[in-house]
């Protein structure tokens, strides 16, 4: 396995893998296996408890009477649980037709409301007259302590890898430049095409010059211990740096190892220098050097090339999962996935299709074996969504000894009476209920019908033994939270919010067949203290409850908190309408958040429900309360020993406050609106372990940018999601995963732990030996997710997928995804800023990618001459996606990011896909001066290079994140004309964020590709119009990632000459 220094190992021996079960009790006590699964009790439907509050209990002045029951009515009718019929599929095609209609209907959810509960520290107060209540700010001084989140590094663990001959390619080495060649792989694959390469060699120093020097360094230098021996002392600007990366020592073909606090890195970093914001941090090189010869940029592999090829070759077919190992196509390929017995590449991808067969190997290679899991990634239209199966009071079926659940790889024997696991190979009894005749082929006649048999993805219907306490979940609940402090409320946020809702509400994510959402609502304003809202059906005006003891926090009301939005839209509006108004005088700036969401965790805990917070919050937390934050931002760590807690959230409220969100199922979203530093690494602490998301909008202004973050809420609110979910991976024998990236929590070894988990949020599971792998059986992985649905109903989701093994290295590199390596990469790199200097983490990024393609050239390539550089064809753009994700901004350690954005992209990225890491890597620039206007194709993309770009051209850049329309100064009057109806560009003027919406079909086409990126990405973007020599040009350039970095970092050129040096120092 890989022996990337900077990944922390697991403080932990893992259990046995897939051992265990899910406990009964999620969040409460140890888990427990859950074995002896078949006959389980029958399904009751008991009523939960009353609501249990913490506080005394009292009446409400001015409230009406309870009802008794409006909050839970158990409306929804029951069916008995019953095995599914699975209906055979059509004689003509292996895959299944529409999927049945699940004959799971909702449980029922009875329940009485829980009792009405007030105290003297709150005042109700009827809207129609209102008037503030009671105020106490108790003051409870909170003690955090900046402290390291996560386990700390591993020690020095690499030496000087083994190298044995292996085996030679099998493949033909197409070389095709004198210096470079990629091995061509797979037949058909885009040959790296170009002129010979003129100018320096590869090997050399492409550039000499003046040694660039970051930021001035206010700080202290840092002192750490000299390295002795270590791969790269850190002793100034040689005289020509190589490419954007510091000399290479003696002694440094070795791997950096782990040099934890080596080198005297800040002492070079002089002074600003002429002409460059920034040079590559850490590294003394000189990139501003004379004019030189320079390489033919077309001679290097290019993204936007291997892109389209794959387009040409995939796109618009079926990809069909029935293969094992079978690499599929690239995520930014448009094809169709069509599931014959294992999951799509869609939930999930792996970094490498062929597992080596040993650890050694695994270790030679350099390669870290990962996937990436999106349980809920969602499909495309003509795909099949996952079918729904139902066993019954038994529940699904599991192999008594690993737990693993039914699926393909279970091998029926001994006439059909019996199965052996294909995870931990037990032999397991086929329950009587279960038993099928087996055909000739030693396949169970009916394997078609049943998608447990045949498929790589499905649900099971889970019983009480997978329910907290034993009793069905309630439909989750989503609580909308704004700050109504003063910001909020000049900004006209609060009434943007107020009126969208309005509109929003209707549209909440609903169980296919059903006439309305299942998902109740609750509203809650706050600056100092809380208010909460009685917008119960029956009442004529929505009640108002104060708390201001927001050191113990609590609910105020239950029934008539949360409710269902069709029963109380009359309240409901009222209350939304009132709500701008009822603070439009005030003066608070000061807020409160912990104790937000603690409210939004009791509200759920009284209510037995999972379900979401979405705070609207603009400002740091600074009133007294649980959870006060104060303004740390140092810039002058920057660069220095001390960077990494500017990334570490603070610890104490936070932390306790996310275990006690996940063991409730309380996601929290979290929309932002600073005008200043809000210690987002703190704040979004709580988000990015419950499955939330975080959006920010700096400056947030209605006009400008209130598009923009209507459009978050509205994709936000109706995602398809899950609850209260608990996520294991279960491997075949000789691997196991050991380590895991995402918004998570993980209380243990094994469970992941996920608050909710919507279709955007990715997974990334690292996995390393235990022993030798077989080439015949390959290794087998079983993802399964337990979570509830939108609907309250408990389920299970299964995902399947079985991988090659091989003890050729060459088979490895072959079934590579440079798109899932990348998503890996960014990930342990991003949680090892935690821990270390940027400075190490960038280190060891080089090292590493130095190692696999050196690993590669020895081993796997045809002999060639030493100056060429010989890249695996799967990896040949894994460079670029490198050189980009060390220039990214939690990476880069420049003064001039703001520590929040930089934080807030560390977080964003941990949550992320491989498509989503993909393009924000490597940004789309699509050219739009020469529209083909009659065209319904997206122009291709250009290479993210100011070369690129023309003066008279017009281009889109985006990234997922970040949209941008460039126009070259000479544009020519008849584009601007049609764009924006204007006679020329320099009548454009203001901060214009939307195009206007001419009759012509320029402009047309041009909105319409504007619309359907915005469409498609997860997140929303605000458009920004660029001229070109603007100032604000800046902003869009630091996204042409093969140049060089705006912040520091190399171009792309650079760095692969950079690597090369250090692939052949590797290899002398
Ligand atoms: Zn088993």
């Amino acid at each position: 396995m890989s022996q990337q220094g900077y990944v922390a190992a697991p403080p932990y021996s893992q259990a046995q893998p897939g051992m265990g079960g899910y406990q009964g009790g999620f969040g409460s006590g140890p888990a427990q296996p859950l074995y002896g699964h078949y006959g389980g009790p029958p399904q009751a439907f008991s009523a939960p408890q009353t609501g249990m509050m913490k506080s005394p209990v009292s009446s409400a002045a001015g409230m009406p009477p309870p009802p008794v029951s409006s909050q839970y009515n158990p409306n929804v009718q029951q069916n008995g649980t019953h095995p599914q019929r699975y209906p055979a599929p059509p004689a003509a095609s292996a895959a299944y037709g529409q999927p049945p209609q699940s004959p799971y209907n909702s449980m029922a959810s009875p329940g009485t409301p829980a009792t009405q509960q007030l105290t003297n520290q709150m005042s109700a107060v009827n809207l129609g007259s209102y008037a503030p209540g009671p105020m106490q700010s108790p003051l409870l001084p909170t003690n955090s302590v900046a402290q390291q989140p996560f386990q700390s590094s591993p020690p020095p663990a690499m030496g000087q890898p083994q190298m044995p001959p292996g085996p030679q390619s099998p493949h033909v080495s197409q070389q095709m430049t004198p210096q470079m060649s990629s091995q061509q792989s797979l037949p058909g694959s885009m040959p790296l095409a170009g002129p010979p390469m003129a100018g320096p060699q590869m090997a050399g120093p492409p550039m000499a010059g003046p040694p660039m020097a970051g930021p001035p360094m206010a700080g202290p230098p840092m002192a750490g211990p000299p390295m002795a021996g270590m791969g790269r002392p850190f002793n100034g600007p040689p005289p020509q740096g190589p490419g954007g990366f510091q000399q290479p020592g003696p002694g440094a073909a070795g791997p950096p190892g782990y040099p934890q606090q080596a080198g005297q890195f800040g002492g070079h970093m002089a002074g600003p220098q002429q002409g460059m914001p920034g040079a590559f941090p850490g590294a003394p090189s000189a990139l501003a050097g004379p004019p030189q010869k320079k390489l033919d940029p077309d001679s290097i592999p290019s993204i936007t090339q291997v892109i389209e090829n794959d387009q040409v070759k995939q796109g618009g077919k079926v990809f069909s999962t029935n293969i094992r190992g079978q690499v599929p196509p690239l995520v930014t390929t448009d094809f169709t996935a069509q599931d014959q017995g294992n999951a799509s590449p869609r939930f999930i991808r792996c970094t490498t299709y062929s597992l080596p067969c040993t650890a050694d190997l695994a270790k030679q290679c350099h390669v870290p074996l990962a996937s990436i899991i999106k349980p809920f990634a969602n499909l495309q239209t003509n795909e099949t969504p996952l079918y729904v199966v139902n066993h019954g009071e038994t529940g699904p079926i599991r192999c008594n000894r690993c737990k693993a659940y039914m699926c393909p790889y279970m091998q029926f024997i001994d006439g059909g009476r019996r199965y052996q696991c294909g995870f931990c190979n037990c032999v397991n009894e086929v329950p009587v209920f279960y038993f099928q005749h087996l055909d000739h082929m030693g396949r169970r006649v009916d394997f078609y019908e049943r998608p447990e048999l045949s498929l790589g993805s499905y649900e099971f219907v889970a019983t009480l033994d997978y329910c907290k306490n034993n009793k069905p979940p309630n439909p989750p609940a989503y609580i909308f939270m704004i700050d109504v402090s003063y910001n909020n409320i000049k900004s006209g946020l609060v009434k943007l919010i107020c009126d969208e809702l309005k509109t929003l509400l209707e549209k909440l994510p609903r169980e296919e067949g059903m006439e309305s959402s299942a998902i109740k609502v609750g509203f809650v304003t706050y600056n100092k203290v809380l208010h909460f809202y009685n917008v119960k059906s029956a009442l004529a005006q929505p009640q108002m409850m104060v708390v201001s003891d927001t050191a113990e926090m609590f609910v105020p009301l239950l029934d008539g908190f949360l409710v269902n939005y069709q029963d109380s839209r009359a309240v409901i509006y009222n209350l939304l309408d009132q709500i701008p108004d009822m603070f439009a005088d005030t003066n608070e700036s000061e807020t409160v958040f912990a104790p937000v969401i603690q409210a939004g965790v009791e509200a759920f805990k009284a209510a037995e429900c999972s379900g979401k917070l979405f705070i609207f919050h603009s400002s740091m937390p600074t009133a007294e309360a649980p959870g006060k934050l104060k303004n740390r931002d140092d810039k002058k760590l920057v660069n220095t020993e001390k960077e990494k807690t500017l990334f570490q959230p603070q610890k104490g409220v936070y932390e306790q406050l996310s275990k006690d969100c996940v063991a409730q199922g309380c996601c929290v979203e979290l929309f932002l609106f600073p005008s200043q530093y809000v210690d987002l690494a703190t704040m979004a602490d709580v988000p990015t372990h419950t499955g939330g998301s975080v959006y920010k909008y700096n400056n947030f202004q209605v006009e400008t940018d209130g598009e923009h973050f209507l459009r978050d809420l509205r994709k936000d609110v109706q995602k398809s999601i899950g609850f209260d979910a608990i996520m294991r991976v279960r491997t075949s024998t000789g691997f196991r995963a050991t380590d895991f990236f995402g918004a998570v929590h993980m209380n243990n070894t094994t469970d992941i732990e996920m608050a909710a988990v919507d279709c955007d949020k990715a997974v990334t599971v690292e996995f390393k030996h235990d022993d030798t792998l077989s080439e015949e059986t390959g290794a087998l992985m079983q993802c399964a997710l337990l979570y509830t649905t939108i609907n309250g109903q408990r389920r299970l989701r299964i995902h399947n997928i079985s991988l090659k093994c091989s003890a050729q290295l060459s088979e490895l590199y072959m079934n590579c995804e440079t798109d899932s390596l990348i998503n890996f990469f960014a990930k342990s790199a991003y949680r090892a800023i935690l821990n270390q200097p940027l400075k190490n983490v960038r280190e060891i990024l080089v090292s590493q990618t130095a190692h696999m393609l050196a690993c590669y050239r020895k081993n796997c390539a045809s002999p060639s001459a030493a100056s060429q550089l010989i890249l695996p064809d799967a990896m040949k753009v894994f460079p670029v996606y490198m050189n980009s994700l060390m220039k990214s901004a939690p990476l880069v350690g420049s003064t001039e990011l703001s520590t929040d954005d930089r934080a807030h992209q560390r977080l964003s990225v941990m949550a992320m896909g491989v498509e989503d890491t993909q393009l924000l890597l490597y940004p789309r620039l699509i050219p739009l001066h020469n529209l083909d206007v009659s065209s319904e194709a997206l122009p291709a993309p250009v290479r993210c290079s100011e070369e690129r770009l023309a003066e008279s051209g017009m281009f889109l850049l985006e990234n997922g994140h970040s949209i941008f329309l460039w126009l070259g100064q000479a544009s020519p009057p008849d584009l601007i004309q049609s764009i924006f109806n204007l006679p020329s560009l320099a009548h454009l003027q203001g901060h214009m964020c939307a195009l206007p919406e001419l009759d012509n079909p320029l402009s047309k086409k041009v909105r319409s590709i504007i619309d359907g990126l915005l469409e498609k990405r997860p997140n929303s973007m605000k458009l920004v119009i660029v001229r070109q020599k603007d100032k604000p040009e800046m902003l869009f350039r630091q996204f042409l990632v093969e140049d060089k970095g705006l912040h520091g970092g190399a171009s792309y050129m650079d760095f692969l000459c950079y690597v090369h040096q250090e692939i052949r120092q590797l290899l002398t």
